[in-house]
């Protein structure tokens, strides 16, 4: 199995990432992708992760910090891509028209550059988008994604995920499915969500599965098992053909042409 979406800049995972690789390795979650927010905190990953076969990562600027994004930036990132192989995917971009934190200029300003680099550089996109469908639509429309791309956390309704897989898109599934308060729209997506189009994603710290027992603190990758667990039960499919059709899909969008880590204990 393997998680496609982990913040790493928590002081709890930083402490000590031997332990903290080990501990989803024994869940047999063989591999990460940690998301980078910006370009600092992308710089940052380039040597948490450096050590580990395990962890690769996306280099880029969330919609929240746009306001950072510079125009040399795009050539930093070129250079970094251009170097570096375990940089798999250009984000998290997008629009988040939720909160703002970031103008809805600025949010634009960086989206657009990210997707001009997503051209250059022939990898995929990271997507992020919040109460921002309508005009995320009408830009990835005006854009090529000549390696494809993953909008990730989706928990969107069905229409809206029929949208983003006409784009040709992967759809990442987060613990938002067993959220019980907010999952409706979400399971009835899931049902009718190929499976060749599936990617799974704790999004750790955040969004901890709800029906872990005793309820730890935080999340973690090593809980990924749940959320394949609860796709499996929606979609009546075994857990292994998630695992095995995750795995592929994620080896096809993020390491094409490569080998995907696939580390295993006592290595
Ligand atoms: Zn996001």
């Amino acid at each position: 199995m393997f998680d496609i979406g982990v913040n790493l800049d928590h002081s709890s995972y930083l402490d000590s990432l031997p332990d903290f690789e080990q501990q989803f390795l024994q869940q047999d979650v063989t591999g990460i992708i940690c998301i980078a927010s910006n370009l600092v905190e992308a710089e940052q990953l380039q040597q948490h992760c450096a050590p580990y076969n395990s962890m690769s990562y996306t280099l880029g600027c969330h919609p929240h910090h746009a306001s950072t994004w510079q125009d040399q930036d795009q050539q930093t990132l070129l250079e970094w891509f251009g170097k570096d192989t375990k940089a798999v995917a250009i984000g998290e971009m997008g629009l988040d028209f939720n909160r703002n934190y970031s103008t809805p200029d600025e949010q634009r300003r960086a989206f657009a550059a990210q997707l001009e680099l997503a051209q250059q550089v022939k990898k995929p996109v990271y997507l992020h988008e919040r109460d921002a469908f309508a005009e995320m639509q009408t830009t990835l429309r005006q854009h090529a994604l000549p390696s494809g791309g993953v909008i990730h956390c989706f928990t969107g309704n069905r229409d809206q995920m029929e949208r983003y897989l006409e784009l040709g898109l992967y759809v990442g599934i987060t613990g938002w499915l067993l959220d019980e308060r907010r999952n409706q729209d979400l399971i009835e997506a899931v049902k009718h969500l190929p499976l060749e189009r599936l990617l799974l994603e704790t999004d750790a710290p955040y969004l901890l599965p709800r029906n872990i027992r005793p309820r730890p603190k935080r999340n973690h990758p090593q809980y990924l098992p749940y959320i394949a667990q609860a796709v499996a039960d929606i979609k009546q499919i075994s857990l292994e053909e998630v695992r095995l059709q995750t795995r592929q899909n994620t080896q096809q969008l993020f390491f094409a042409g490569a080998n995907m880590p696939n580390t295993s204990l006592g290595r």
